[in-house]
């Protein structure tokens, strides 16, 4: 799972949203990155993004899931806009379901900015340092075409 947030004190968003995570029914947080800062996608009139990534074992369907995720964002004040990438106080994307591959215009999986964008690949490798990617790829191979990304302190 890939968490963005870029309004309203954006790491307690994506704290808060953690804490969601753990309470999906039939759903297991394995384990969770550090938190990131990052630029924005699309207009850089916005605020810096804080990323994170959360490995989960869940008995839920992709798409029930996915249902879940939106109700999260709802919850924590996501309004949906007509600007794509505009700022949004919670983005809970699904990046990957096992092995799975799907083109669905609800859901695609993986996600399609999985291979591009550093501020997953990082936290990715947190969770998941030998991660082989469904295109035969390792994150820790790929992540490294990328520059570092700066790891936020979350101690208060
Ligand atoms: P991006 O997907 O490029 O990161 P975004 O997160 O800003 O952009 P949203 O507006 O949050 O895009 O989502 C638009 C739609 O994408 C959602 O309503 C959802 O149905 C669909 N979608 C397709 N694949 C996925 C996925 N793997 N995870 C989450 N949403 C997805
Ligand atoms: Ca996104
Ligand atoms: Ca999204």
């Amino acid at each position: 799972m890939g968490l963005g947030s870029n309004l309203d004190n954006p790491i307690e968003q994506i704290k808060k949203a953690l804490q969601a995570l753990k309470l999906l029914p039939n759903t297991h947080l394995k384990t969770q990155s550090a938190l990131y800062r990052s630029k924005p996608l699309g207009s850089q009139n916005q605020p810096d993004y804080i990323n994170a990534v959360a490995m989960l074992a869940t008995k839920l369907s992709p798409l029930v899931l996915l249902e879940h995720l939106q109700v999260i964002e709802n919850e924590q004040g996501r309004v949906r806009g007509a600007e794509r990438w505009g700022p949004r106080t919670l983005d809970l994307d699904m990046l990957l379901y096992d092995n799975l591959q799907l083109q669905q215009t609800r859901l695609i999986l993986p996600h399609p900015g999985l291979y591009e964008r550093a501020f997953v690949l990082y936290p990715l490798y947190d969770c998941s340092p030998d991660l082989i990617l469904p295109n035969g790829q390792a994150v820790s191979v790929l992540m490294r075409g990328f520059d570092g990304l700066e790891k936020v302190s979350t101690e208060p």
